[in-house]
């Protein structure tokens, strides 16, 4: 990924909010560890605690873990294929790529 001073606002536009389909998979929902604070309606999931979520928590079954934003976890680690920043990611990536 170029850095964000290469693309004034790409960024922005990348990682706002609305565009997370609250899969739950970044906060454990799918791997059997979820966060203590996770939490799930009928089709999506949420944060109980959102807004004063950073920082170090534990998972039901009482593993530490910090809690850091969705661009810090793709930045540093890739992400997760499902994830629909992941997503928006390669669909950028792909456009470049054309150019
Ligand atoms: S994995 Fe991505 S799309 Fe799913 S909840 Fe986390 S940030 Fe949102």
């Amino acid at each position: 990924m170029p850095p964000p001073e290469e693309t004034p606002g790409a960024d922005d536009d990348l990682y706002r909010e609305d565009r997370c389909t609250r899969c739950g998979v970044c906060c454990g929902g799918a791997d059997g560890h979820p966060c203590e604070h996770l939490r799930r309606t009928d089709e999506r999931y949420y944060c109980e605690i959102y807004g004063r979520q950073r920082g170090f928590h534990h998972t039901v079954d009482g593993l530490p873990f910090r809690c850091v934003s969705i661009r810090e976890i793709i930045e540093t680690m890739g992400g997760y294929e499902c994830c629909a920043y992941v997503k928006a990611l390669r669909a950028c990536e792909r456009r470049a790529e054309k150019t």
